[in-house]
Parts: C-alpha cells; structure tokens; sequence
C-alpha cells in the first residue's frame, strides 16, 4: 500500500534549457521539470512531455495520488492532451519523452497512439515494457512500432530524482511499505 505522506521538500532544481538547440536533452529537460512539478504536489515524480514537428503538444506530470486515479500517469495525461490538441487521436510524427520507461498500460497506449517515437530517461526492469522488464514494441502480430531511444538522455538526472524521493519517503515511519526497494515500478510509472 503506497500512502503519499506529508510534502517533503525537493531538493533538485528545474532545468533552464536553451531554446535555441531543441534536441533530446531539451525535451527531456521539460519532463524532468514536470517530474519535479509532480514531487512539489507530492506524486511519484515522473514527467512527459510529447514533441510534434518542433512544438510541444503535452506536458504532463504523473497525478495518482492527487487524483486517486490509477491511470493518471504522467504518459496518459500525455497523451490525452497531445491527441486534443493536434484534434486527432493518431500522434503520427510525434514523440513521448518521459523520464522514466513507461509502464504495461502506457506503452499499450503508446502503440495504440502510433506516436513515432519514445524516448525515456530510467529504465525500469520491474515494470518497463519498452524493453526493461518486456517489450510491447516486439509484438509479432502489431503493426505499428514505435522508434525507441533508450537511456542515455537525462538518465542520471531522472534516476537521482526518483531514488531521492522514495528514499525520503521510506524515511518518513507514517510509510509502512512501498512496493519497490530501489524507488522504481511505484505507481505513476
Ligand atoms: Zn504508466
């Protein structure tokens, strides 16, 4: 049972990217910004951003707790904005950057988006199903496959940013059990 205790303050700072060179690093600076948007509400800090033709069509942060809403992962939310704002449900050409693998539901959601591209900064053996723990992506019998960048961007800003916040949590004796040791595969992944 995950409980979210009283606020604990974040440590880590938001990231100012230049605008002028919009590449991986700069997408994936937003998320990370809107996964420390999502630890100030007190939520597991993930954050996606999606990118389509240059512009940002989504900013998200995961809002479980908030919400008390299972599917409210910051990639859902995502996508959701994303599909409204571009007024059609298929994301063609654009791409999911999340600062952490997305989980069984949105890496469904993922596929059936047809979003282009899915880059993510953690690795999560546990539950990633984008290549960490399974891989929806290798469905034999899918037609859509999405182009995956795996780690390597943000990763240890991301990683520093998730271990810090369960452990702070586990800290906190009101939090009798999170499901998951090294602060990964909780939910809001
Ligand atoms: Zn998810």
């Amino acid at each position: 049972m995950t409980k979210a205790g009283p606020s604990i303050p974040c440590p880590f700072e938001k990231r100012y990217p230049s605008e002028l060179q919009r590449d991986d690093t700069y997408y994936m600076s937003l998320a990370f910004n809107g996964a420390i948007d999502g630890w100030r509400a007190d939520e597991v800090p993930i954050g996606c951003v999606i990118e389509h033709h240059g512009e940002i069509v989504a900013a998200s942060h995961n809002t479980v707790e908030g919400a008390q809403d299972p599917t409210a992962h910051a990639e859902m939310l995502a996508l959701t904005q994303a599909a409204a704002a571009l007024g059609d449900w298929r994301l063609d050409g654009a791409t999911v950057y999340v600062t952490k693998e997305p989980c069984p539901m949105c890496s469904g959601a993922m596929l059936m988006s047809r979003v282009k591209r899915v880059c993510f900064a953690v690795t999560d053996p546990k539950m990633g199903c984008l290549g960490g723990a399974t891989n929806l992506n290798d469905l034999p019998k899918v037609n859509h496959h999405l182009e995956l960048t795996q780690g390597g961007v943000l990763e240890a800003e991301c990683r520093a940013l998730l271990q810090a916040f369960f452990q702070m949590k586990r800290r906190d004796s009101r939090i009798v059990d999170l499901d998951s040791p090294d602060g990964q595969s909780a939910q809001g992944g």
